[in-house]
């Protein structure tokens, strides 16, 4: 079932455009990526599906039409910058909101304690928001923006100021909401962590989606533009459809290729060369390599 359809949208803020031509849709069950450089256009594509900014162009449905009051409340959102009360207890803070968000008393406070509880901060209940640390208050947010359990979350970068032991709690509350059924949409710069947590991914750059699919499907799309080989002889000179080299620590090399070099065809060169090959596979190149790629490559054929 379609949670979110965002299909053509655009924003100009004055003659910037920062949003020009951006389409995806979210099921329920997954989590969809949010990507690209900074400046994309991630954050107003999320901000006009909360409909905090109004469109310029295109359309976008939330839980089954434009987003309303009933619905909205079926949404949970943690914005990138604070957004708590800094003075306010954080137990108290987090029942307050609940409530905001339609919870009974009972209910958000019993949530909030179970989930204080499994990221680590149960002991900072009653501290009050402004005392802190980073990683704790991103921590507060998340939980503010999941105690209602709603049917769309969608997260600004979730793990910014978490090291990699509070990113996986977040991780682990997370993927239970989508395996209950909800959808969520997140953007993060961590490319590691958007392979271990996201079904799908949309890649954007200068506010238009240059890449969109499966994580799984996206890196194997890739995947015949990286050789790793290792075996005996020399690999730098020049070998075709290969754009460049990299020799690696473990004494492998990577052989970046062309788009329209065939793996075959860069095998039958290596042999020919006389390089003494003891292994050789289309290595699966990592979201970051892919990322760099796309962005770079979407960059030149705009220039
Ligand atoms: P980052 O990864 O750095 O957070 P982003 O992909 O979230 O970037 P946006 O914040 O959506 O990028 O910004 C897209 C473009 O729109 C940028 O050029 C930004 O300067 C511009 N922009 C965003 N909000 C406003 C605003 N309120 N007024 C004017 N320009 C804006």
């Amino acid at each position: 079932m379609s949670i979110v359809t965002v299909a053509h949208i655009r924003k100009l803020f004055g003659q910037k455009v920062a949003v020009s031509d951006v389409s995806f849709e979210v099921q329920a069950g997954e989590v969809f990526g949010l990507l690209g450089p900074n400046g994309a256009g991630k954050t107003t594509t999320i901000r006009l599906i909360l409909n905090i900014f109004p469109l310029d162009g295109g359309r976008i449905e939330v839980l089954g039409g434009p987003l309303n009051k009933s619905t909205a409340d079926r949404v949970g959102y943690m914005p990138e910058e604070r957004g708590l009360y800094p003075d306010m207890r954080v137990l108290d803070c987090l029942v307050f909101l609940g409530r905001l968000k339609g919870l009974d008393k009972a209910t958000a406070k019993q949530r909030a304690l179970g989930y204080l509880e499994r990221l680590e901060i149960g002991d900072q209940q009653r501290t009050k928001i402004g005392q802190l640390s980073r990683g704790m208050t991103q921590k507060v947010q998340v939980i503010a923006a999941i105690l209602h359990q709603p049917d769309l979350l969608i997260i600004d970068e979730p793990f910014a100021n978490l090291d990699p032991i509070n990113a996986a709690l977040v991780r682990e509350v997370i993927l239970e909401l989508r395996d209950k059924g909800k959808a969520v949409i997140m953007t993060s710069h961590q490319m590691g962590l958007v392979e271990a947590l996201c079904d799908r991914i949309g890649l954007i750059n200068k506010g238009k989606v240059v890449l969109e699919g499966k994580v799984s499907e996206v890196r194997r799309q890739f995947a015949s533009h990286v050789l790793r080989v290792s075996g005996q002889g020399h690999l730098e000179m020049g070998l075709g459809g290969v754009a460049h080299v990299q020799h690696l620590p473990s004494g492998e090399w990577d052989l970046f290729l062309t788009v329209e070099t065939s793996t075959q065809a860069v095998l039958a060169q290596l042999i020919q060369q006389g390089f003494i090959l003891d292994r050789f596979e289309v290595a699966l190149p990592s979201l970051d390599e892919i990322f760099v790629r796309v962005v770079k490559e979407s960059n030149s054929a705009v220039a």
